[in-house]
């Protein structure tokens, strides 16, 4: 009712309570699993935890449009999460098949299986040149009626090439440059296509991003002056100085440059 600002804001404040659950269930269980980084998961669950309660005693009205703000921007932020997770899901499992081919390559050479499922996640990463050279001159050694399907797939392959799919990879440790077909570096003898996906899943640090964008946010423009309106002024100016650095220090984690790979790329 609208004479009664009071109960819609105590509906309000049950209702933010799902989507932060959801939050709060989710970051937990991908710093767990390690999809982002602990420190930033654990900090983004407790301030959605922080915001939860804020809107449910209200210390201050006039935070609220703030307060309701943080929670939308959770929500925003949500789908975007959930598809960095699904990607980096796949490219896991992808790294992984691809370690046991590159292990049965080096066992045996020439594998036709291992050597095809190495050229589809190539394929799939759009390295469509090096799909196809790895997967020709194998593919040749046997009859084609054996392999029919597996030709089909790598002519299909073919008709997509395009002029820029053609360049060669460079190598992560040695930075010699590989042309397609290489599945171990000539300069170091580097697996140069899973240390490739490799860098690939550790520079998807997007979801990371992310969550540092939103925290950093939620913690200057809804922390600072929640802590500057609810606590005496000295204890409040040390907490404005913590969420200042909280939020300088979570951004500059997250947005630093994985020196490793932008200096070996
Ligand atoms: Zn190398």
């Amino acid at each position: 009712m609208i004479d009664s600002p009071g109960s819609i804001m105590s509906l309000m404040g049950c209702a933010v309570w799902l989507p932060i659950s959801v939050w709060v269930f989710s970051l937990i269980s991908w710093s767990i699993m390690g999809e982002i980084d602990a420190g930033i998961g654990l900090l983004g669950a407790a301030l959605g935890i922080v915001v939860g309660v804020a809107i449910m005693l209200q210390p201050n009205e006039q935070l609220t449009p703030l307060l309701l703000l943080a929670v939308f921007s959770m929500v925003a932020t949500f789908p975007a999460l959930r598809s960095y997770h699904t990607k980096r899901e796949f490219a896991r499992l992808d790294i992984q098949a691809m370690e046991n081919a590159y292990e049965q390559l080096s066992l045996r050479p020439g594998n036709l299986g291992a050597t095809m499922r190495i050229a589809r996640i190539a394929y799939q990463r759009g390295w469509v040149a090096h799909a196809v050279a790895i997967a020709e001159p194998t593919l040749s050694q046997y009859p084609q009626v054996v392999v029919a399907d597996d030709l089909r797939e790598m002519r299909a392959w073919k008709n997509q090439l395009e002029p820029h799919h053609h360049h060669p990879m460079t190598c992560l440790e040695c930075s010699s440059s590989n042309p397609p077909g290489q599945l171990w570096c000539k300069g170091c003898r580097a697996p140069i296509l899973l240390d490739h996906a490799r860098g690939a899943w550790l520079g998807t640090s997007s979801a990371r991003r992310l969550v540092a964008a939103w925290l950093a946010g939620v913690a200057s423009l809804v922390g600072i002056p929640l802590a500057a309106s609810l606590l005496p002024g000295p204890i409040a100016a040390v907490f404005v100085v913590l969420f200042l650095a909280l939020s300088a220090g979570v951004l500059w984690w997250a947005f630093r440059t994985n020196r490793r790979l932008a200096s070996k790329s």
